[in-house]
């Protein structure tokens, strides 16, 4: 490790920053943050810096550096535009045995300024050895999505019921599991959601009575997208983090659940277009025993939750039997093959309104409003419907549209390997079994699919297309 990771209390120490400019004054306002006495050298000083100088009691002294500037300095940053200069103070800083950054060269000093996230009073830093300060930048914007902003709130909380904790649990193991119960679970999630006074209530009562920590389940009903893990929110992503366990579907991509920890047990409930692993009674069942084994159960389904998905019907079971839980949406497939298709939904000229119905069938037929559908200026988007294609394609001729209204059938949408292939009502059904289009597949019908090869961007590996 060339550089070993310390958070030091610096506060009131006194330290210098020789350079006027932006750069300068950004590595001077974090000096300041951490309570430093600072002094500026510079000839001249950039408004930023001015302004600085303005909020907060730093000293600027306006003439070019003399070595004596290092005097009684516990900290000294070289930041001036003159990399002679610079070079000149590290080697001074160094003999000296002082701590000493520089700006442009990062390897001629011993102390580097990493990319801060703050949670206060939660810092992350992040370093990338001084090397490549732009990837420690982006990795912090990444991590600044994924850390909820409350974890602020959270450090308060612990910090409120820390001693109690204590005298409650004295042995740390028991700290710990009580703590773990706290963080990783309801009252956790009550403070991310700004229902503060709520998570310090359940946090007094669960002290009162411990044999209640054992009963902590909770379920996430969570919508994983269509299949991109880029594509997951940021929610769906923490709380897959934090699950005990995972009960899953087909539509899970094998992308998102690598994201899935190595030591969460997973439980595959199935559910393909003629396959079934486990019914839906037994996946809601499922659910209920999981919580009351006080764990937190993910859910996790393809697309949303809300949207043919039965999400609805194992929140009620839960519901029943009085367990807590929470829905996080997820991209439909609707919505994630309609954007990586390059076929918009709904569009001025062709398009104003646009319909979502399952093509499922019931008894080998689709039964559905087929008047409402066919008319016009409006996107039909079939889930579920590649099995019945043929007869949906019949019926919606039947009842009116011409034969050479345009299909798109988009195959494992999102994905490195989406297959996207476009006909009409009369010919798309035929072109299905021609080019091996498999399940998941979704089904758009409309003018719209004019704009695909137009508008069609996202490159695969085996990207195709069958004009008419
Ligand atoms: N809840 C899911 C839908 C489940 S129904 C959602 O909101 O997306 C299953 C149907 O969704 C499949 O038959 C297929 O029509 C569609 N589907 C799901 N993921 C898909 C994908 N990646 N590409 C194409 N179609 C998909």
């Amino acid at each position: 490790m060339q550089h070993l990771p310390f958070f030091l209390k610096l506060r009131d120490k006194p330290c210098l920053v020789v350079g006027g400019g932006n750069i300068a004054a950004r590595k001077a306002s974090r000096l300041v943050e951490g309570g430093m006495r600072l002094t500026v050298v510079a000839p001249t000083f950039s408004a930023r810096m001015h302004a600085l100088a303005k909020s907060s009691s730093l000293k600027l002294i306006e003439r070019a550096f003399i070595d004596d500037d290092i005097e009684g300095m516990v900290v000294v940053v070289a930041a001036t535009d003159q990399h002679d200069t610079n070079r000149h103070i590290a080697e001074l800083c160094q003999a000296r045995g002082l701590f000493v950054n520089v700006a442009d060269d990062a390897a001629r000093g011993n102390l580097l300024f990493p990319s801060l996230i703050k949670r206060d009073p939660i810092h992350i830093a992040i370093s990338a050895g001084g090397t490549a300060p732009l990837l420690s930048r982006l990795l912090r914007a990444h991590l600044e999505g994924c850390i909820p902003t409350a974890y602020a709130k959270l450090a308060e909380l612990i910090s409120d019921f820390r001693k109690q904790v204590k005298e409650r649990y004295p042995a740390i193991i028991e700290q710990r599991k009580f703590w773990d119960a706290v963080l990783r679970g309801r009252i956790a999630d009550a403070v991310f959601a700004g229902r503060h006074d709520a998570a310090r209530a359940e946090l007094a009562a669960l002290l009162k009575d411990d044999k209640r920590a054992g009963r902590f389940g909770e379920v996430y009903l969570v919508g994983a997208g269509p299949g991109d893990p880029d594509l997951l929110t940021i929610k769906a992503l923490r709380l897959m983090q934090q699950a005990d366990v995972v009960v899953y579907d087909r539509l899970v991509s094998d992308q998102i659940y690598q994201l899935l920890r190595d030591d969460v047990e997973k439980i595959y409930a199935g559910k393909g277009p003629s396959q079934h692993a486990m019914s839906q009674n037994q996946i809601n069942q499922l659910l209920v025993d999981l919580a009351h084994q006080g764990k937190k159960v993910l859910r996790l389904k393809g697309g949303d939750p809300f949207v043919f998905g039965r999400g609805g019907e194992e929140i009620a079971t839960l519901l029943d039997e009085g367990i807590p839980f929470q829905v996080v949406p997820g991209i439909t497939a609707a919505l994630g093959c309609a954007a990586y298709s390059g076929i918009p939904l709904t569009h001025r000229d062709y398009a104003q309104s646009c319909i979502f119905v399952t093509g499922h069938r019931q008894d080998g037929t689709v039964n559905l409003d087929w008047e409402l559908l066919a008319r016009p200026s409006q996107t039909l988007v079939f889930y579920m419907g590649l099995l019945g294609l043929e007869e949906i394609c019949k019926a919606l001729i039947k009842h009116g549209m011409s034969a050479q209204t345009m299909v798109a059938l988009i195959m494992r949408g999102t994905l490195a390997d989406q297959k996207v292939l476009v006909g009409n009502l009369s010919n798309i059904a035929d072109l299905v079994t021609t080019e091996n289009i498999k399940p998941p597949t979704l089904v758009i019908v409309g003018e719209v699919v004019k704009l695909y090869s137009k508008l069609q961007w996202y490159q695969t590996q085996r990207y195709f297309h069958a004009e008419r």
